[in-house]
């Protein structure tokens, strides 16, 4: 099978997975199943396969309900199709060669899985839910422990064992001291998280990226929202956070070599 062909699949297989968490992080703690069939939220009709197909049914439909007109969140194309990438980077990152390699990629696919959930339920509700950031930092700790194929297991070093709890800790004092007005605790989790993945010096950067970005985004928001901004603005820092992660997983940046 060529090359291209597995990315393609891998592709397509990430836009499936990416439009199930769309559910998942709109059902999330609303008491609503994730097994029901996927309705139209304005008038209920019960969505048809065409209807569901990734990205596609998106452009066809042009972003309306097929019977009621009502506009359908561009929400749903932009994370169908960020799964789809993301997948396919986290094989080339990753690529599942051997059986521990598998076990790396699988555990690599799925921290990617609820940190885009955790990402869509922040921007929408702007807390990070513990239950799914408690699962990411076992993710993050267990993957420590995955080696290769000669060394399946292996010990993490002190320092990587201290990376995650050392940055964290500046953020969850900022939260303690501000009682959560400045940071939220689910953002000390989840840097805990990154710190555990990246190790110290990467982790750092992700962190200084996560800010300058974060920034940026909320001068220009700022700007264009002016009125908004008067009511005091909470920008949540989740996603920021999991942009830098991935930004230092794809790009390899390393600002602060430790
Ligand atoms: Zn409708």
């Amino acid at each position: 099978m060529p090359l291209y062909f597995t990315f393609i699949l891998c592709f397509i297989f990430g836009t499936i997975i990416g439009s199930f968490l769309n559910v998942l992080a709109l059902r999330y703690n609303t008491g609503v199943t994730v097994r029901g069939r996927s309705k139209c939220m304005s008038c209920a009709k019960t969505l048809t396969w065409v209807e569901l197909v990734p990205i596609l049914s998106f452009m066809i439909q042009r972003g309306a309900c097929r019977s009621c007109k009502a506009k359908i969140s561009w929400q749903y194309p932009i994370v169908e199709f960020l799964s789809g990438a993301l997948f396919v980077l986290l094989f080339m990152l990753y690529p599942p060669v051997s059986l521990v390699a598998s076990i790396v990629t699988a555990m690599q696919i799925f921290i990617l899985c609820i940190l885009m959930v955790i990402t869509i339920y922040d921007i929408k509700h702007k807390i990070i839910p513990d239950p799914l950031v408690w699962t990411f930092v076992a993710a993050a700790f267990l993957l420590m422990f995955v080696g290769n194929d000669t060394n399946p297991f292996v010990v993490p070093s002190v320092m990587q064992l201290l990376s995650g709890p050392i940055l964290a800790l500046p953020f969850a004092l900022l939260w303690f001291v501000s009682h959560g007005e400045w940071m939220g605790l689910g953002d000390a989790k989840l840097i805990l998280g990154i710190g555990w993945m990246l190790g110290l010096g990467y982790g750092l950067t992700a962190l200084t990226m996560a800010f300058w970005i974060g920034a940026i985004f909320s001068l220009i928001y700022m700007a264009v929202s002016y009125k908004t901004f008067k009511h005091g603005l909470q920008i949540p820092f989740g996603p920021y956070l999991i942009l830098g992660l991935y930004l230092v997983m794809v790009t390899g940046w390393q600002l602060f070599v430790i």
